[in-house]
């Protein structure tokens, strides 16, 4: 299931704050929050970057994305408003090597990112 922190999280080989979680999708709070409300969304197939999707894994994507909407309507901040990342390798900041999408929102958020 991929060898990255992210694989023992769905492993449950170490712990995390899961949010939510279906067949396919695992989301759980950043051990780091940059914000108020800090959630991973990670696919459970172990796709290691965003370079790495393939045409097979679009509705997949997809659904991530979609997650992490549907988590930011539930959790009453969609209207107020929240920002969802993807890192791509080094210069993107990438530092888990296992697909996620952060889902950043409680704050105000500044933009161009650093
Ligand atoms: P990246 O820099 O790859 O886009 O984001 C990786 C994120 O994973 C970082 O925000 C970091 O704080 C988070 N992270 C790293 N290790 C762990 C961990 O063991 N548990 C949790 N919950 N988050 C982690």
């Amino acid at each position: 299931m991929g060898d990255t922190i992210f694989g023992k999280i769905i492993r449950r080989e170490i712990p995390a704050d899961i949010v939510f979680e279906n067949d396919e999708l695992l989301a759980f709070r950043d051990v780091n929050p940059q914000a108020p409300v800090h959630v991973l969304f990670i696919p459970k197939k172990p796709i290691a970057t965003l370079d790495d999707a393939i045409p097979e894994d679009a509705a997949l994507l997809g659904r991530l994305l979609l997650a992490a909407a549907d988590y930011a309507r539930r959790e009453g901040f969609a209207a107020q408003g929240y920002r969802t990342v993807v890192n791509c390798n080094e210069y993107g900041g990438q530092t888990v090597f296992h697909l996620h999408v952060h889902l950043l929102a409680g704050r105000r958020l500044h933009w161009p990112p650093g």
